[in-house]
């Protein structure tokens, strides 16, 4: 049976280690994703710190593919039609499949900042915004004056501020980091200590916070007022949008644009296919979009799509009401966010050093 996994996003790294463990030879496994290298979002402020190096923080396909035995293909899916399991990829090749399981994440909502073009760096695909950060932090580093807009009031938003400030400020230059964080305001997904904290933690970085929703214009962003916030380069972590292809996949989507599954991670249109990660969307809960439940309901999706393969029971993955995040807030600073808690300090940031390389380590090792 011909199984695709599209995507080499956090729940397939999950897939491709249980199938190193155990191979299934009625398998024949293809792995379908544009690099070799997948980054964990969760180590990008400190990369972009200086903490870690490129390989500290991503992980090589190649070997792992090769562990479990699955064929690696460095394309992207462009197409889909998923009435006649057929795949289409970017060099015009056309893909077979028995059974499909998608773990593409998300791509960044750029709605409103689109015509900053050169200027504007998504935060997703993450790869590329390594290689664009990389650019411009070359041609920022030293100036005299630099000025830098983070758009997106979400974790990634607060984390990328604190970490771009750092990063030129170590550069000897004066630069201005500027984060709009649109009407809900900052991390309003957690607690109010955690909100307060992290609120505390940007201003004393000197980053300047504005509660209002900002439109991109050719030399910076524009508020509602009319005021210009003038930027050299304009950071979007404004939130997740589907991949174009699922629009005309044929397969069910939520009202977003995502792949409508259910409590198997199962598409509710077509049962040969599933879905995990920030591609999907439970119809029976609603999910945030995150790493840690792409991580989580990993194992479980190696299992259902071995237990499809061979006709067995699936298994559903149960989410969790509350999840554990350590948010970075400095050099070496982190807080703690779980349910109603906070906490912080470089106990955090030491706490969540362990568990990024750690997560790495596990991928390097096999
Ligand atoms: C700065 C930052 C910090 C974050 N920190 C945290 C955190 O601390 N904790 C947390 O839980 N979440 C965090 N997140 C959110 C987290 O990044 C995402 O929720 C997570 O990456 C989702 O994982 P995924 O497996 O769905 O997709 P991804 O990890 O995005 O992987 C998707 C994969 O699919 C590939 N792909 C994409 N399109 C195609 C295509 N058409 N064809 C083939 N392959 C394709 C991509 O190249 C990639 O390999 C953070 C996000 C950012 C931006």
């Amino acid at each position: 049976m011909r199984l695709v996994l599209v995507g080499g996003g956090h729940a397939h790294l999950i897939v491709l280690e249980a199938l190193a463990k155990r191979r299934e030879a009625t398998l024949d496994v293809t792995l379908v994703t544009p690099s070799r290298w997948q980054y964990y979002s969760g180590m990008l402020p400190g990369w972009i710190m200086g903490r870690y190096g490129d390989d500290d923080c991503r992980v090589d396909l190649r070997p792992l593919a090769t562990q479990a035995g699955v064929h690696l293909i460095l394309d992207q899916v462009t197409a889909m039609n998923a009435d006649r399991n057929l795949l289409c990829l970017g060099d015009g090749r056309h893909l077979e499949y028995d059974l499909l399981s998608l773990d593409t994440g998300s791509e960044t909502n750029i709605e409103w900042l689109a015509s900053l073009s050169d200027r504007l760096l998504t935060v997703k695909p993450v790869e590329q915004f390594c290689e664009r950060w990389r650019r411009a932090f070359k041609q920022l580093a030293g100036r005299e004056r630099s000025r830098l807009v983070v758009v997106g009031g979400g974790a990634a938003g607060a984390e990328l501020s604190v970490a771009v400030k750092t990063a030129l400020s170590a550069a000897d230059g004066e630069c201005s980091v500027t984060l709009v964080t649109g009407n809900s305001g900052l991390l309003s997904g957690h607690n109010s200590m955690v909100r307060r904290r992290m609120q505390s933690a940007l201003e004393m970085s000197g980053i300047t916070i504005l509660h209002e929703r900002a439109a991109g214009v050719e030399d910076g962003v524009l508020l509602p007022g009319g005021e210009l916030v003038e930027a050299d380069f304009v950071i979007a972590a404004t939130g997740a949008r589907p991949s174009a292809f699922l629009a005309q996949s044929r397969l069910g989507l939520s009202d977003n644009g995502f792949v409508a599954v259910d409590s198997f991670h199962k598409s509710v249109s077509h049962r040969n296919v599933f879905a995990a990660g920030d591609v999907s969307a439970r119809l029976d809960d609603a999910t945030t979009r995150s790493g840690v439940h792409a991580v989580r309901a990993g194992p479980i999706l190696a299992h259902n799509l071995i237990a499809a393969a061979k006709d067995r029971s699936l298994r559903p993955y149960r989410l969790r009401r509350r999840s554990l995040y350590l948010l970075v807030s400095g050099p070496d600073k982190a807080i703690l966010s779980w349910g109603g808690l906070g906490a912080a300090g470089r106990w955090v940031w030491r706490w969540k050093d362990w568990i990024d390389r750690n997560f790495i380590k596990r991928f390097r090792q096999g």
